[in-house]
C-alpha cells in the first residue's frame, strides 16, 4: 500500500485525509504541530472504517519522522482565510510555516511528491521548491482542479444537466486573476459557448473567480475545506495509481506560455513522478494576456517575500 503524509490536520488536512482511506488510495499519516489535533482527528476518522468499509490506516503524529518515505506530501498547514482577508494576506504567516514544514519533507521523505495546498498557493509551491530542493516536477500545487470543480458545477446547475458530464479547465494563479478558459468548458464535449449566452458563461466565470470567497463569507472563521480535500485528492489518486491524467496544476515553469520560474496553473499530466509533462496549449491574445497578468501578480508577491528575507 502506498503512504500518504498530510501536513497539517485543520480542515483541509483531516478532510483529505479521510478521502484518501476511505477511497483506499493509501495509507495516511496525519501530522499537526498542535498537540493532540492529529491524534484525534486520525482515531475519529478511522473509527468509521468498518461503517464506511476501507482498511487503510490513517496514524496522527506530532512527530515528522513519521512521514518517513512517503510517496506523496500533502502540505495543508498554516492558516486559513478568515472574512475580509486575501490569500495574500496569508503570505508571511504562512511563509514561515511552509519553510519550516518543507525542511522536515526534505529531511524525512526526499522522494515524495509534494502537494503544496497553503495558500498563497502558487508562492508556497515556491518556497517548498526552494528549500526542499526537489526536482521541478515533484512539486505541485493544488488549485486548478477544485476552481474547475466550481465552475463545472455552477455550470451544471446553469443548464441543468448532470454534473459528472461537464469539464472546464480553468488556469492561472489561484487568485482573483485566474483564467478560467470557457471554450474548453464542455457538457460531453459539446462546448458550453453553443450552449450559453456571454453574458452568463461571464457571471458564472466571476462566480468562480470568487467562489473561495464566497464560502469565506458564510463560514466567517475559516475557508473552504470539502471541495478542496476533493480536489486534492483527485491528484494525489492520480499520482500514487500513476494515471497520466491531464489536469489544471500549478507547476514550476520554464518559458512555457511566456513564463518564467513561476508556480502557475496550467495543464498537466500528471503521473507518478508528479508534473510528468506540461502541456502547452494554444491561447487567444486575450487569453494569453490574463495568464500573463495572473503570472505577474504571483511574481509580485514572490519578490514581497524577497523583500522581507523570507525567502
Ligand atoms: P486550518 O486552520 O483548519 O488548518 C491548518 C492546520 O495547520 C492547523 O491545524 C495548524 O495547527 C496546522 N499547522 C500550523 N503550522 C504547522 C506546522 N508548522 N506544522 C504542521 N501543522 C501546522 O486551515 P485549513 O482550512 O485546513 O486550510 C489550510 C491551508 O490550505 C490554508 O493556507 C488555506 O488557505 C489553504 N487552502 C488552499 C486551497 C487551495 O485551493 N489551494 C483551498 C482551501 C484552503
Amino acid at each position: 500500500m502506498a503512504k500518504v503524509t498530510v501536513v497539517g490536520s485543520g480542515n483541509v488536512g483531516a478532510t483529505t485525509a479521510l478521502y484518501i482511506a476511505e477511497k483506499r488510495i493509501a495509507d495516511v499519516v496525519l501530522v499537526d504541530i498542535m498537540d493532540g489535533l492529529a491524534h484525534g482527528r486520525a482515531l475519529d476518522s478511522i473509527q468509521a472504517a468498518p461503517l464506511r468499509h476501507y482498511d487503510t490506516q490513517i496514524v496522527g503524529a506530532e512527530d515528522f519522522s513519521l512521514m518517513k518515505d512517503s510517496d506523496v506530501v500533502v502540505v495543508t498547514a498554516g492558516k486559513a482565510r478568515t472574512p475580509g482577508m486575501s490569500r495574500d494576506d496569508l503570505l508571511q504567516i504562512n511563509a514561515k510555516i511552509i519553510s519550516a514544514v518543507s525542511a522536515e519533507i526534505a529531511r524525512y521523505a526526499p522522494n515524495a511528491v509534494l502537494v503544496m495546498v497553503s495558500n498563497p498557493l502558487d508562492v508556497m509551491a515556491y518556497v517548498a521548491l526552494k528549500v526542499t530542493g526537489f526536482a521541478l516536477k515533484r512539486v505541485v500545487g493544488m488549485a486548478g482542479v477544485l476552481d474547475s470543480t466550481r465552475f463545472r458545477y455552477f455550470l451544471a446547475r446553469e443548464l441543468n444537466v448532470y454534473v459528472g458530464d461537464t469539464t472546464a479547465l480553468v488556469l492561472g494563479g489561484h487568485g482573483d486573476s485566474m483564467v478560467p478558459l470557457p471554450r474548453y468548458a464542455t457538457v460531453n464535449g459539446v462546448p458550453i459557448t453553443e450552449l450559453l449566452s456571454k453574458d452568463t458563461i461571464e457571471q458564472l466565470v466571476e462566480r468562480t473567480r470568487k467562489g473561495g470567497a464566497e464560502i469565506v463569507s458564510y463560514l466567517k472563521t475559516g475557508s473552504a475545506y470539502w471541495a478542496p480535500a476533493a480536489a486534492v485528492t483527485e491528484m494525489v489518486e492520480c499520482i500514487v495509481r500513476d494515471k497520466m491524467r491531464i489536469l489544471p496544476c500549478s507547476a514550476y515553469l520554464r518559458g512555457q506560455y511566456g513564463i518564467e520560474g513561476l508556480f502557475v496553473g496550467v495543464p498537466v499530466k500528471l503521473g507518478k513522478n508528479g508534473v510528468e509533462e506540461i502541456i502547452e496549449l494554444t491561447l487567444s491574445k486575450e487569453e494569453s494576456e490574463a495568464l500573463i497578468a495572473s503570472a505577474s501578480a504571483v511574481k509580485g508577491i514572490i519578490e514581497k517575500l524577497e523583500e522581507m528575507r523570507l525567502i
